[in-house]
């Protein structure tokens, strides 16, 4: 008689390790009580998603705020899928928003005494787990071929049956030892497949950080757990890998859900206590219809997290961003601590709205703009710089044509109580600023037509643009250039502030707000702009002169 043990020694000879010798390698690790050890398990199939991201951030998040360890671990068992270079991307992308990890896979080396890290390379360790499995009778060769499977599914779709591998289809669950043995040695193709010993019908309570308890269909399928190509399938990976590196707290995608089942079982099988489980929202956003839909690799830009990277936005306001959507509190709490330091903050899973994350770009930018404007000149410099030399020629070019006079225009109303905020990203500020250099004002001038206010006429502009060209000064300070400028306009029967001109609007012309958005236009050609003052000193009188006869003899056409 072929026992289980027999067929385990004849599938896996080269295994001589036991569960109690991996338990030995892979010690519970000595940290704080009440730590926990969380993983991010990124697939090396493309670029790391918004989503990944989300959840790296939470898992680092948890992991040191309880003093424990956060480690990345690669899911390289899908080699058809693999893209030569992802893995070390994913992590380089991490790493621009701070979210490195304390362990494991780091691009280009490994670091941690749970490894390896890279689940290709893990392939034995499985094997140690699957002879177990094999010898306690709960898994076995399956020689199903691609056909055979077939034919059970439209089997089952025709009788409308559950569809799957499991019970009565469950052919070479059925098989002898001895027929196995056989088969084997006869040299037929096999996989190997965990016996379930559950039923579809039996409910089983299940429990999730993020959700509490709940009742889902027990796992009834004889799933995959090693493939014929000598790696494992996700399911038997992750039960194996988070046992023996110690995970605490399976931080992963909602769409895990569903297969709680399986891995609740998998847990009971292998005699080892389950990790906890936090399914966090999948990122959502609103189509042209209003209704919710997943954020999709396909259709979105803003899926891919190198779109913001290369966009220019503060990746430390993506990150708080998405710790909006994370916990419902948090953006009141970064209110009060002025955007500060996010290190305070205690991320709660009881605090996860678990109805799908909406996706808001209108709030990014404001948490984006909101940082950038409270950068130090130093700071938002070299953020500048070293955006503009990887992603946008175009500013390089500007900021490398003289980095003063760009440092100058960074500068207005920065590093002040209340900072001026004029860049939402840095993709946008080689437009904003375009119009401080000779060339590319002229070049707007060519392209645009004035967006003056249609209620003056060109003789009516011409005539206040020149009174401001010969009474305004910039040899004084904001507030007495400002009183300046209304005494010009008073001159002109331009009210001084628009609450006099709604008051009495038949006396006036206009207020001082249109002398002024006379001038910016013309400096500018643009309705807004940095601050007027600034920009006009940045300028200097000369050339906000030149620009005004030029405007001028446009107007007198
Ligand atoms: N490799 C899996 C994925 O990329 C990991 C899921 C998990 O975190 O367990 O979806």
């Amino acid at each position: 008689m072929v026992t289980n043990k027999d067929l385990a020694e004849l599938i896996f000879p080269e295994v001589k390790d036991t569960l109690e010798d991996l338990e030995r390698r892979y010690p519970a690790r000595d940290l704080p009580l009440g730590a926990e050890v969380t993983r991010f398990a990124p697939s090396p199939t493309g670029f790391l998603h918004l989503g990944s991201l989300f959840t790296s951030m939470i898992c680092k998040k948890v992991a040191s705020q309880t003093k424990g360890v956060f480690f990345v671990r690669l899911e390289d068992t899908d080699t058809k899928r693999e893209i030569q270079g992802s893995g070390k991307m994913l992590l380089d992308q991490l790493h621009i928003f701070n979210v490195d990890p304390d362990e494991g896979y780091l691009g280009d080396h490994e670091k941690g005494n749970y490894g390896p890290y890279k689940q290709s390379e893990r392939a034995y360790i499985y094997k140690v787990g699957i002879k177990y499995l094999l010898e306690q009778g709960r898994a076995y060769p399956c020689f199903c071929t691609s056909e055979e499977l077939d034919a059970i599914r439209s089997e089952q779709e025709k009788n409308k049956l559950n569809p799957g591998y499991y019970g009565e289809f469950a052919k070479c669950r059925h098989l002898t030892n001895e027929e196995r043995m056989e088969r084997i040695k006869r040299g037929d193709q096999y996989v190997i497949r965990f016996k379930s010993n559950g039923s579809y019908l039996n409910k089983i309570k299940v429990s999730d950080v993020v959700r509490g308890e709940f009742e889902i269909a027990e796992n009834d399928q004889d799933i995959v757990i090693l493939k014929s190509d000598g790696l494992p399938t996700y399911h038997f990976a992750h039960c194996m890998d988070d046992h023996f590196m110690r995970t605490t707290t399976v931080i992963r995608g909602e769409e895990w859900i569903a297969s709680l089942p399986i891995h609740v079982e998998l847990f009971e099988a292998m005699g080892w206590e389950a990790p906890k489980y936090c399914h966090v929202p999948v990122i959502m956003k609103l189509d042209e219809n209003g209704n919710r839909r997943k954020l999709s690799k396909r259709l979105d830009k803003e899926a891919a997290v190198s779109f913001f990277i290369e966009d220019g936005y503060l990746p430390k306001a993506v990150i708080m961003y998405l710790m909006t959507i994370a916990n419902s509190n948090f953006e009141r709490w970064i209110l009060d601590n002025q955007f500060l330091n996010m290190d305070d903050f205690t991320f709660d899973f009881t605090k996860m709205n678990h109805d799908g994350a909406l996706f808001d770009i209108g709030k990014l930018n404001f948490f984006s703009k909101e940082l950038l404007g409270r950068m130090k000149l130093d700071e938002i410099y070299a953020f500048a710089y070293d955006y503009a030399k990887k992603y946008n020629n175009e500013l390089y070019k500007l900021i490398n044509r003289d980095t003063e006079y760009f440092k100058s225009i960074l500068n207005i109303e920065r590093e002040k109580e209340n900072p001026r905020k004029d860049y939402e990203k840095l993709g946008d500020m080689a437009s904003i600023i375009s119009f401080f250099y000779l060339d590319k004002y002229e070049e707007l001038l060519g392209n645009n037509i004035l967006p003056f206010n249609p209620k003056f006429s060109g003789e009516q502009i011409a005539a206040t643009l020149k009174a401001m060209k010969e009474g305004l000064s910039l040899e004084q300070d904001e507030q007495s250039w400002f009183n300046n400028m209304k005494e010009v306009g008073e001159k002109l029967g331009y009210a001084p502030n628009g609450k006099l001109y709604k008051q009495n609007p038949d006396q006036y012309v206009g207020s001082v707000s249109d002398i002024a958005e006379m001038l910016r236009i013309t400096l500018t050609t643009r309705k807004n702009s940095p601050n007027l003052y600034y920009v006009m000193k940045i300028l200097t009188k000369q050339e906000c002169d030149r620009r005004i006869d030029y405007v001028i003899s446009l107007l007198n056409k």
